[in-house]
């Protein structure tokens, strides 16, 4: 079974699901509802307004 493949909105490397098909990282919102996922390295140590802020480079 493929699993549609999720790239970090910051780093673009790939992200891992774990053995329940969650997203090893997050998820941010923009302020248009846009949704963002983050793997779990940029993740670290970064509030959503810092993640936001990446994505947008
Ligand atoms: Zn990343």
């Amino acid at each position: 079974m493929a699993k549609s493949m999720v790239k970090c909105s910051i780093c673009k490397k790939k992200i891992e699901h774990t053995f329940l098909n969650k997203l090893l990282g997050t998820v941010v919102k923009d302020e248009r509802g846009k949704q963002h996922p983050v793997c779990q390295d940029c993740q670290r140590g970064k509030s959503k307004e810092e993640l936001l802020s990446a994505i947008k480079g």
